[in-house]
C-alpha cells in the first residue's frame, strides 16, 4: 500500500491550496452576504484547471483521476465549502454529459463547464421528497422533435445562478418509476422557466431554490441518454459526488482543527494554555482522527473507483461520515473558542451552518445506511421500503 500522492496530484493539490489560501478563504464570510458567486472567481479557477480536472482533455479537463479531483475538492474546501459546489456539479453533471449526451452538446457544453463560463445544476429533487427520488412527477411529453417540460424541481443547488440545469423527468406512466425517467439538458433562461431561492441556515453563496418549468420546449437533440434511462444514468455518478462531498466537508473541518490547535496554546485560563487541560485537547483530539479517518475512507473509495472497482458501499459510508464527522469537528471547535465562537467574526459558525446541508443533500444519513445495509445483505434490507 502506498499513502504517496502521484506527482500530478501532488502538483494540483498545491495549486489548488494556493488559490484556496488566497483567494477564498479570506472573502468566505463576505461571500455569505453577496448570497452568490463571484463569476470572475469562477473563470479564475477554471483558468487554472481547478474545476472538473477529470473530464477528458478534448472537453477542456485534465483527464484527471476521481483522487486528484477529491484533492481539489479537499483544499477547495478547506477555503470556502461553498465554492466546492461548482467543482462537484461540475464533475458529477460533466461525468454524465460525457459518457450519455449526444456527441455535439458534450463538445459545446463541456468546455464551457470546465472553463467556469457556464455553471450547471442538477434537478432531481422535487417538492414532494427527495429521498423516494424515482418517484418523480416532472413530466416532459413529446411535441414533433422536441419534449415538453412541466413541472418543478425542489431544492436545486445553484437554482438562483446556474446557467442550464440536467433535469430527470418523467416520460413513461406515472407509476413507472425509475425506468420510466429520461435526462434533459435545459438552459436556465429558456421561454417557461421561472426560479427562487431559499432562505437557508446556510450556503447562502450557493442560492439552493426551486425552478419551475412551464411548457419548456427542448429540442430531442438535448435528451441525455436513451429515454427511460436518466435517472439511472444521473444516480450512477453518486458514488463519485458522494466521496466528493465527504472531501468538501472534510476541508472545511480540517481548517477548523487547523485554527483551533493553535488557539490551544495561545488562550490561557487558570494561569495555564488551554491545551493542557485535557477536558479541551481530548475532544479535539477525538475530531482529529475521525476527520482523519473519514477521509482516508473517502480517498479509498476514489481509488476504487479510479481503478474500475466496485465502490457504492464506500461511498454511502463516507456520504454519511464525512459531513458527519466534519459537523461535530466544527462545533467541537467552535465550543473551544468559547463565546468568540459563538460569534459572526468567527467563520466556525459558518462552517457549521454550511456543512450541515451536506448531511442532507445528494442523501441523508438514513438512506447512505439503508444502502450500505444493501451492499451488505443484499434487497433484504431494504423489504419495507418496496412493499410499502
Ligand atoms: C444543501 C442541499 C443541497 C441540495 N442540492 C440538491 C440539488 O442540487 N439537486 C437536487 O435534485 N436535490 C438537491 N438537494 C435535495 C436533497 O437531495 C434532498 O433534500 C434529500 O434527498 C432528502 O430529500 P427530502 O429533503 O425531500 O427529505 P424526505 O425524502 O422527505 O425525507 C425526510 C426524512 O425522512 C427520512 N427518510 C425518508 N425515507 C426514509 C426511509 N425509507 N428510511 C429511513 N428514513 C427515511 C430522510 O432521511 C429524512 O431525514 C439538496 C438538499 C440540500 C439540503
Amino acid at each position: 500500500m502506498n499513502f504517496e500522492l502521484d506527482d500530478v496530484t501532488q502538483a494540483v493539490r498545491e495549486a489548488a491550496r494556493r488559490f484556496s489560501d488566497e483567494q477564498l478563504a479570506p472573502h468566505y464570510q463576505a461571500r455569505e452576504a453577496a448570497g452568490r458567486f463571484d463569476r470572475d472567481l469562477l473563470l479564475e479557477m477554471g483558468g487554472l484547471g481547478l474545476i472538473a480536472a477529470d473530464l477528458p482533455e478534448e472537453f477542456g479537463g485534465i483527464g484527471a483521476p476521481g483522487l486528484t479531483q477529491g484533492v481539489v475538492m479537499e483544499e477547495i474546501g478547506r477555503g470556502d465549502m461553498n465554492i466546492g459546489y461548482v467543482q462537484l456539479l461540475s464533475s458529477l453533471i460533466g461525468g454524465v454529459l460525457v459518457r450519455y449526451a449526444p456527441k455535439a452538446l458534450a463538445a459545446e457544453m463541456l468546455p464551457e463547464i470546465a472553463s467556469g463560463r457556464l455553471l450547471p445544476a442538477l434537478g432531481l429533487t422535487e417538492p414532494r421528497g427527495g429521498t423516494d427520488a424515482a418517484n418523480l412527477q416532472l413530466r416532459a411529453r413529446r411535441d414533433g422533435d422536441d419534449w415538453l417540460l412541466s413541472g418543478e424541481k425542489a431544492s436545486i443547488s445553484c437554482a438562483n445562478q446556474a446557467d442550464a440545469i440536467l433535469v430527470a423527468a418523467r416520460t413513461g406512466a406515472p407509476d413507472s418509476g425509475a425506468r420510466g425517467v429520461t435526462a434533459f439538458w435545459v438552459p436556465l433562461d429558456a421561454p417557461g422557466i421561472s426560479r427562487s431561492a431559499y432562505d437557508d441556515l446556510g450556503s447562502l453563496s450557493v442560492g439552493r431554490g426551486s425552478v419551475w418549468f412551464d411548457e419548456v420546449r427542448v429540442p430531442d437533440a438535448q435528451r441525455v441518454g436513451d429515454e427511460g434511462m436518466g435517472f439511472i444514468r444521473v444516480m450512477q455518478g453518486f458514488d463519485y459526488s458522494r466521496a466528493l462531498i465527504a472531501l468538501q466537508c472534510l476541508g472545511a473541518a480540517r481548517a477548523s482543527l487547523d485554527e483551533t490547535w493553535p488557539y490551544t496554546i495561545e488562550r490561557h485560563a487558570f494561569g495555564a494554555p488551554l491545551a493542557s487541560y485535557q477536558g479541551v485537547s481530548f475532544p479535539l483530539a477525538e475530531a482529529d482522527a475521525q476527520v482523519r479517518a473519514a477521509r482516508l475512507l473517502a480517498y479509498e473509495c476514489l481509488w476504487l473507483r479510479d481503478n474500475g472497482q466496485p465502490h457504492t458501499k464506500e461511498a454511502a459510508m463516507v456520504k454519511w461520515m464525512g459531513p458527519k464527522v466534519s459537523v461535530d469537528a466544527i462545533h467541537q471547535c467552535l465550543l473551544t473558542h468559547g463565546h468568540l465562537g459563538y460569534s459572526r467574526d468567527l467563520p466556525h459558525q459558518q462552517r457549521l451552518r454550511d456543512v450541515m446541508g451536506l448531511e442532507i443533500g445528494d442523501g441523508t444519513a438514513q438512506v447512505s445506511k439503508l444502502i450500505i445495509a444493501r451492499e451488505t445483505v443484499g434487497r433484504a434490507a431494504v423489504q419495507y421500503a418496496r412493499t410499502k
